[in-house]
């Protein structure tokens, strides 16, 4: 009797009623688990989740968590070594694993960079600056978003046991949101196997995470809200369960990933002799056979111009029958086994099912040899090119998606007919282009851009570093429209906020100030007593302003700068020219010698505090600075962001340089680095 997969429930690890379905290694069709979820309290880990694990998670900050998630993936890294052997169960080759395990952690580290640069130290995220909406000031708004007060449930796909999962996990987490996680059966073995080792690291607080091994049983009779849902699986699950009556009285936000028929477009230029046309050669093969062809985002469509389409068939078949299918396992295979005895079956009817509309031209059968390996025990399927001359009235090679390694070569005349076939597919998660002519490739994306949720454009340029056509990144969007399921995950914080609410808040700049913990205009602004450079990080309030003295811009200043510089612009150098341009009067100052001249107004020159200058964001110069001019600015403390543990947090001043007549020359925002008490303890 082989062992039943864990249900992580209430922080428990708890055994489903009965027997369970018997999951099979898709490679030599033995016995590797039995899952079973009957029994669970599903309406309980949703109340867990929202009451333990949210609670939890808020208390962290968004650095807080990103740190969490730099652990995890740390942890992760060091206990690899056992996903991998299991991965091969899956008929995964080692770099198929790669791209499911090391690619999985990489996304947790990426989250983990971005939150900790792109996110403040602080548990509310501001959505753009503040909006003017009376005519004093008094009353403004700004966009916030907070974390949901929900769970959020991931429903994954087979064929990536571990990014499937860690994917949705790393933005969930980022965003102070506890998930629950339900794996596809056929390969839940490999991710029960991670949860175990992430619960055993108690890296995550109590409540963030709990695992469903087998069916959902009645947990959408739970949902509420607050609570959101990741589906990425079939279309056909996507809209089922789209349409619970719970998913629908609630409004729940559900994200869905689902089928795509991918196309691959080889532009005109790209004929044969040249590297484009070997480099998609290359890429489609490739696309083919990773993961034996269960990629969601893999080339089910390869259009080609109808000139060459020949060539293309011969030059795959070849690249096709270089590929050695086997057990995955050992190092002279380049493609393993389907997920399972089920998904081998299917592909093989959807290949039936395309040969009505398309020619077998290669492979087609899941009886051939195989190395170190039963080709009938396990879940072999031979790589397979079809090719199909009436693509444009064909509907079966646009709609049929066979999830295995399985293309079809599609001709097209002339690049509005490329776009047609592209479109046809409904809506996908990836496209991609291999052209070295780029008014092509213009015309091609914005011809099917809008059908896409992500394009690649690869020529000689950049082939050697692309990372091709169906590789999802962390910092890139996945999902797409249509027939891919209208959702959108990752793409940096682009994801983490899919599991927050954007509310937007009204009241007094005070108010929003003490909300969302940046200085707005119109706020209280006060006098700190000493210069604002002679405090610390701790002791610096949002607010803290210096007004300083004026100073006024010379004739002598202006050309003084333009010859130190060689900045001798004639806007600066020329009178008649000056006067001329439709903006000035005469000669002004240059804008940069204006924000010299205020950083010589604004800083304390002795040793204190603040340890440097990194830059400044949204310089404008809003007025031109005639010589005569007097200068003077205000830099209030706008807001604060802790680097924790490194002795110093950076420090975000608003600036804003008037004139004589208090008209505003320039602002921007000055950005320091300023150290903390113990720092500034440890050297003053
Ligand atoms: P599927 O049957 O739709 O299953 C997907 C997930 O939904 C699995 O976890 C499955 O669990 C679960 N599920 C099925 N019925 C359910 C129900 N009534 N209630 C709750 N959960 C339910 O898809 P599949 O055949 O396994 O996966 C292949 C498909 O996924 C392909 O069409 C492929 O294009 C698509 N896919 C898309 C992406 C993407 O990112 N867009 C990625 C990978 C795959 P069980 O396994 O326990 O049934």
């Amino acid at each position: 009797m082989q062992a039943k997969l864990g249900n992580l429930v209430l922080d428990q690890w708890v055994d489903g009623d009965g027997d369970g379905n018997v999951l099979t290694n898709a490679v030599s069709g033995e016995p590797v688990a039995s899952i079973t979820s009957a029994g669970l309290d599903f309406g309980g880990m949703l109340h867990h989740a929202r009451s333990t694990g949210g609670a939890n998670l808020r208390k962290l900050t968004f650095h807080e968590r990103g740190e969490m998630l730099k652990a995890l993936a740390i942890y992760l890294q060091e206990h690899k070594k056992e996903f991998y052997a299991l991965s091969t169960a899956t008929g995964a080759t080692r770099s198929d694993s790669w791209v499911d395990i090391d690619g999985g952690i990489s996304t947790l580290f990426v989250y983990s960079g971005k939150g900790r640069r792109e996110m403040p130290n602080d548990h509310v995220y501001l959505d753009g600056p503040p909006e003017q909406i009376s005519k004093n000031g008094t009353f403004t708004a700004q966009h916030i978003f907070t974390p949901k007060l929900g769970a959020a449930v991931h429903i994954n796909a087979f064929n990536f046991p571990c990014w499937g999962m860690l994917e949705k996990l790393a933005p969930t987490l980022l965003a102070g949101v506890p998930a629950i996680v339900k794996p596809a059966s056929s390969t839940a073995y490999l991710t029960e196997l991670m949860v175990r080792r992430i619960n055993k690291s108690g890296i995550l607080p109590e409540g963030a995470l709990q695992l469903i091994c087998g069916s959902v049983g009645d947990l959408f009779e739970h949902l509420i809200c607050q609570d959101t849902i990741a589906f990425t699986g079939s279309k056909n699950t996507a809209e089922f369960l789209q349409q619970h009556p719970r998913v629908i009285a609630e409004s729940v936000a559900f994200t869905a990933e689902t089928d795509s028929l991918n196309s691959s477009i080889l532009g005109p230029d790209a004929v044969p002799g040249t590297p484009e046309f070997d480099l998609y050669i290359k890429e489609v093969a490739r696309e083919m056979t990773a993961k034996a062809g269960q990629k969601c985002t893999a080339i089910r469509r390869v259009i080609a111009p109808a000139a060459i389409a020949g060539e293309v068939v011969e030059a795959l078949s070849t690249a096709l029958g270089n590929i050695r299918v086997g057990n995955p396992g050992n190092k002279d295979v380049d493609m393993g086994a389907l997920a399972s005895q089920g998904q081998r079956d299917e592909v093989r009817d959807r290949v039936a099912e395309l040969s009505h509309e398309a020619n077998i031209v290669y492979g087609g059968t899941d009886d051939f040899d195989v190395v170190d390996a039963d080709s009938q025990k396990g879940a072999f399927f031979m790589p397979t090119l079809l090719h199909c001359d009436k693509p444009m009235t064909s509907k079966l090679v646009h709609g049929v998606e066979a999830f295995g390694p399985v293309s079809t070569v599609l001709p097209y005349k002339n690049l509005d007919e490329a776009i047609e076939l592209s479109r046809l597919g409904e809506g996908s998660l990836a496209g991609s282009i291999i052209t070295n002519d780029n008014n092509v490739a213009r015309e091609l994306v914005l011809g099917t851009a809008a059908y896409h949720g992500r394009m690649v454009v690869i020529n000689r340029h950049c082939a050697a570093e692309s990372t091709g056509h169906g590789s999802p990144l962390p910092h890139l969007i996945h999902g797409g429209p249509g027939r891919a399921g209208g959702g959108e995950e990752m793409g940096g914080i682009r994801g983490v906020l899919h599991y927050m609410q954007r509310t937007a808040v009204q009241g007094s700049p005070e108010t929003l100030t003490a909300i969302g913990h940046r200085w707005i205009k119109g706020a209280d602004q006060r006098d700190p007593g000493v210069h604002p450079f002679r405090k610390t990080f701790e002791q610096l309030e949002l607010g803290d302003t210096l007004i300083t003295d004026s100073r006024e811009v010379t004739l002598e200043d202006i050309q003084h700068f333009a010859e130190f510089t060689g900045d001798t612009f004639y806007a600066h150098t020329d009178e008649e020219a000056a006067a001329k341009n439709p903006f000035f009067d005469g000669r002004v100052a240059h804008g940069y010698l204006i924000v010299s001249f205020a950083a010589g107004l604004f800083v304390d020159p002795d040793f204190g505090p603040v340890l440097a200058n990194y830059g400044v964001d949204d310089l404008r110069f809003a007025q031109p600075v005639n010589y005569g001019d007097t200068l003077k600015v205000r830099l209030c403390c706008k807001q604060k962001t802790l680097r924790a543990g490194s002795g110093y947090g950076e420090v975000r001043w608003d600036s804003e340089v008037t004139n004589q007549d208090g008209d505003v020359v320039a602002q921007y925002d000055v950005l320091t680095m300023v150290a903390t008490n113990e720092h500034w303890a440890s050297v003053s």
